[in-house]
C-alpha cells in the first residue's frame, strides 16, 4: 500500500489515485478546493479520506 501522504499529494496535483478499499474508483473532492482540501472520497464506495494538519485518517 502507498503511504498516504504520498497519495495526498498525487491528489492534490491532479493526478487520478485507485481507491485503496474497492480498487474501480478514484479519490475526488470538491474541484474548487483540489489544492486545499481535507477530505477525499471515492467515486464508486464512498471511502474517505480526511486531512487533518497533523496528520492523515483513513476511515
Ligand atoms: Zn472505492
Amino acid at each position: 500500500m502507498e503511504n498516504i501522504s504520498n497519495i495526498v499529494d498525487k491528489l492534490r496535483s491532479g493526478e487520478v489515485v485507485r481507491c485503496l478499499k474497492c480498487n474501480e474508483g478514484k479519490y475526488i473532492t470538491n474541484p474548487k478546493y483540489l489544492k486545499t482540501s481535507h477530505c477525499y472520497w471515492c467515486d464508486k464506495c464512498d471511502d474517505t479520506i480526511h486531512i487533518t494538519p497533523a496528520d492523515v485518517i483513513v476511515e
